[in-house]
């Protein structure tokens, strides 16, 4: 019997099982040294000043919005493409969510269309963007920040699918996702079908120090602690000051460790990635199949390989059928029931909504051997149209 075939997977090694296991033995489950080894090599990793490692992706938006301070008066924009967290964040914190559509060859937000959502209306209706890295395919953070800035907005990088994916910027030099030079705060996501996976997890990195520091005491409580110089008072050792709302957000030591442990075989991963990518590319070139082949420009990281046909359903159903478990990424946001009841509609959105209409995410993940990739390729050119 074929094994399953799903579109994504974690890849767990006998490093990883050792690097939990010897965490279990020590004194420090959850809050330990593991925490701030994983923040420092992530932070090096992607190359930004700092990073904050939290429960999972949705709380490292949810705390970006709160530092931003998004409120009941907030107005922020994002991609109908994405995993609904990129703009639940904002409800969260009692914003108001818009969407702009996507440009349709790199399924990310189109900046010409939200230079013109920006221009209808006075400066200062908009607060703030939450581009998204989507699939991996980095969004040019550089051309959007110039736009952010002449309108006073702020920028969280949805870097969710893109740890290791690169754009080039005007000087020619390539920037990482979620490096900190253009977004004020990036997200990343654990979860065992992103890159790196700890089970739950997340992390956001940031070049700024305030905004580093608020996100450290949002994530524990609002809590202040012993040796800030922000506590009010000072009763004692013991003495701690909640002196924000805040949650915990906290991710254990010991998914630390075997985020670290992943962390260590990112490269290897990614360059897998996009080996499985290239062989996709070349096949379905001249086919029924509609690809997405990144500009030489950009340094793709392939969370997703997404292509397009025009009888989706039908393929999904035949891959199924071959235990081919491929996926749809993503039923745009503001179709969904809970965005339409805040004013939004199908209609809205067109290029997402063409674009939703054909999208097919197939197998994509370090460990998908060739075998399984010429049985998942031989599938989609037999069943598409
Ligand atoms: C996975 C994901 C998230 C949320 O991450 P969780 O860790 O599952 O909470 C947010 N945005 C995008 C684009 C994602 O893919």
């Amino acid at each position: 019997m074929r094994k399953a075939i799903p579109y994504g997977r974690q890849n767990i090694t006998a490093e990883d099982i050792q690097a939990v296991t010897e965490v279990l033995q020590h004194d420090y489950l959850t809050t330990g040294p593991k925490v701030n080894e994983f923040e420092t090599k992530f932070a090096e990793y992607i190359g930004s000043k700092y990073a904050v490692a939290v429960a999972n992706g949705t709380a490292a938006l949810h705390l970006c919005a709160m530092a931003l301070g998004v409120n009941e008066s907030s107005k922020v924009i994002t991609t109908p493409i994405t995993f609904s967290a990129s703009a639940n964040c904002v409800r969260y914190c009692g914003g108001q969510v818009e969407f702009s559509d996507i440009d349709r060859e790199t399924i990310t937000l189109d900046i010409n269309k939200l230079r013109e959502k920006l221009e209808a209306v006075p400066k200062g209706t908009y607060e703030g963007i939450i581009p998204v890295d989507f699939a991996g395919y980095p969004v040019n953070m550089e051309a959007f920040k110039t736009l952010a800035d002449e309108y006073g907005l702020w920028i969280i990088e949805d870097a969710c699918h893109a740890p290791g994916g690169w754009f080039t910027d005007s000087k020619g030099e390539k920037q990482h996702c979620g490096n900190g030079n253009f977004a004020d705060l990036a997200i990343f996501s654990f979860h065992p079908v992103k890159h790196i996976a700890c089970g739950e997890g997340g992390m956001i990195t940031t070049n700024d120090e305030a905004l580093y520091k608020k996100l450290l005491q949002l994530r524990s409580h609002g809590m202040v602690y012993q040796g800030d110089d922000k506590l009010v008072e000072n009763h004692g050792r013991w003495y701690m000051e909640l002196q924000e709302l805040g949650y915990n957000y906290r991710i254990p030591d010991i998914l630390c460790a075997l985020g670290i442990s992943q962390l260590a075989k990112a490269e290897k991963g990614l360059k897998r990635r996009r080996a499985i990518a290239k062989k996709y590319d070349e096949i379905f070139e001249n086919t029924n199949v509609r690809t997405h082949v990144p500009e030489v420009t950009v340094g793709h990281a392939y969370h997703l390989y997404v292509i397009e046909v025009s009888n989706r359903k039908e393929l999904y159903d035949a891959l199924r059928e071959q235990k081919i478990y491929a996926q749809i990424h993503y039923v745009p946001v503001h179709t969904m029931p809970y965005y339409k009841a805040l004013g939004n509609q199908k209609g809205d959105m067109p290029l997402s909504e063409d674009y939703y209409e054909g999208c097919i995410s197939l197998p994509m993940y370090p460990t998908l051997t060739d075998e399984e990739q010429d049985f998942v390729i031989e599938q989609v050119l037999k069943h598409s149209k």
